[in-house]
């Protein structure tokens, strides 16, 4: 598939004034795979980002791996946006996880757990460029360059702006439904006065990529350091995306090192089991926190990705579960416009609302308590790490269970992450 490039060009100018049935504010990855399943519903919307049409600059999609769950490589699918990448894509078919300077480690199998794979490995440049191609061949979805502010509610209708970039004009619009996914440092929200809690980890993930000496093709490696966690992961032939976390003044130390040392710092983690690495990309760095909204829909509002839940990148769950908030709002948008009530409806956003908060507590659970429990050296569970690790490669109902949540199928699993429409 080719699909068309958006250029600045490309942008509809929308006339103030004008209507749309759904206004999302950021066209960061979870913003745009929304636009499009809104979009395929029959729905008109406005997709607004201040990065928007500006090739390969968007914070959204800075350098890094992402390893995609199979519930959300189901949504892309659904949405036509597969294709285009999965050459660009690597399997994921088994992940080891292990502890630096301990014995034992854990290794999940995609057929053990009766699947081909769990998931697969994309480059964010690659699935940014996939997502502009998908915006830009649906005609219901009007983008346009700037920031959505202030959302005043008269009636059925949200009134609301975008200031644009960067001439700092601006227009005005209703829509049924404003969705807030201009991601963790959300403006939008905080200037809706939706509150959040914050957990700072003091930490920063180094992404990169690596080739390893002697690698093992369609692995994953999840590998905990008494500073923090460090995942490989397959990107196809030697290739591996590196996220590495741990403490913010070492990974600055870390990004600054030159190549060889830097390579050098890395086999060390790994005690030499790859035969040493060689860079291949550039290091960028990205602070870590914990940043949730302690509402996720507020009056004809809803909060998506990570606006909702900003998460530490270990396990790789942050894009993982925006999918999810994508594939079950598209549901409940779809089964309102069935019964002939509009997007934003209280009883609409009020089951997302049930149907999201115990994925998003026990996801945000599970990242924070494996930073605390893996990544402190002196955690006081530190002495049973390892012998769970091998408890847990012994328990193949343990390792089955883990995986079905990890691939995105924990709980009520909405249409779009099982392949199908909504
Ligand atoms: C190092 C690293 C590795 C990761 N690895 C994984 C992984 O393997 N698997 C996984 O599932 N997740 C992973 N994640 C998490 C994942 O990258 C994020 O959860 C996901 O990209 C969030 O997307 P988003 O669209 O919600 O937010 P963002 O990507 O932050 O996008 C928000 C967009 O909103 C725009 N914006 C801002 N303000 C406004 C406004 N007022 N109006 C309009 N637009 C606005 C911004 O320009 C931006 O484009 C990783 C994260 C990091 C840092």
């Amino acid at each position: 598939m080719s699909g068309r490039m958006q250029d600045a060009a490309d942008i509809v100018q929308a006339a103030t004034g004008a209507r749309y049935d759904v206004a999302v504010a950021g066209g960061g990855a979870v913003g745009a795979v929304l636009a499009c399943a809104l979009a395929d519903l029959g729905a008109t919307v406005l997709l607004a980002d201040p990065w928007m049409g500006v090739r390969n600059s968007s914070p959204a999609f800075a350098p890094r791996p992402l390893a995609l769950s199979l519930a959300s490589q189901h949504v892309l699918v659904s949405l036509g946006a597969w294709e285009q990448m999965a050459c660009d894509a690597t399997p994921i078919e088994s992940i080891h996880v292990s502890e630096a300077g301990r014995f034992g480690a854990a290794r999940l199998g995609a057929r053990e757990c009766g699947v081909a794979r769990f998931g697969s490995v994309v480059a964010a440049a690659a699935l940014g460029a996939t997502l502009r191609d998908a915006v830009a061949r649906r005609s219901a979805i009007h983008c346009t360059r700037g920031r959505i502010v202030d959302a005043d509610v008269a009636g059925d209708l949200v009134a609301s702006r975008v200031i644009e970039t960067p001439e700092d004009t601006s227009f005005s619009f209703h829509a049924s439904l404003l969705v807030v996914a201009d991601g963790g440092h959300s403006e939008l929200r905080d200037s809706l006065g939706i509150e959040t809690t914050m957990r700072d980890y003091r930490q920063s993930a180094i992404a990169s990529v690596v080739a390893a000496r002697t690698a093992r093709v369609r692995t994953a490696f999840e590998r905990f350091t008494p500073s923090g966690p460090v995942a490989l992961l397959p990107m196809g032939g030697a290739r591996y995306g590196l996220v590495w976390s741990c403490a913010a003044n070492e990974a600055q130390a870390l990004a600054e090192l030159p190549d060889r040392e830097f390579a050098r710092s890395l086999d060390a983690v790994f005690a030499g089991r790859f035969g040493g690495f060689d860079p291949v990309d550039e290091r960028t760095l990205f602070p870590l926190r914990l940043v949730r909204a302690k509402s996720i829909v507020d009056e004809r509002v809803v909060l998506v990705g990570n606006a909702a839940n900003h998460l530490h990148p270990v396990a790789g769950q942050g894009f993982n579960l925006g999918m999810r908030d994508v594939a079950c709002l598209a549901e409940v948008v779809a089964a309102a416009r069935r019964d002939g009530s509009t997007p934003g409806d209280a009883a609409v956003l009020e089951r997302y609302r049930r149907w999201r908060r115990p994925d998003h507590a026990s996801v945000a659970r599970f990242t924070d308590v494996l930073v605390d429990v893996f990544c402190h050296r002196f955690s006081p569970v530190a002495p049973l790490r390892a012998p769970a690790l091998v408890a847990l490669d012994r328990a193949p109902g343990l390792k089955r269970a883990l995986a079905r949540r990890a691939m995105g199928f924990g709980g009520r699993v909405p249409r779009l992450a099982l392949g199908q429409l909504p």
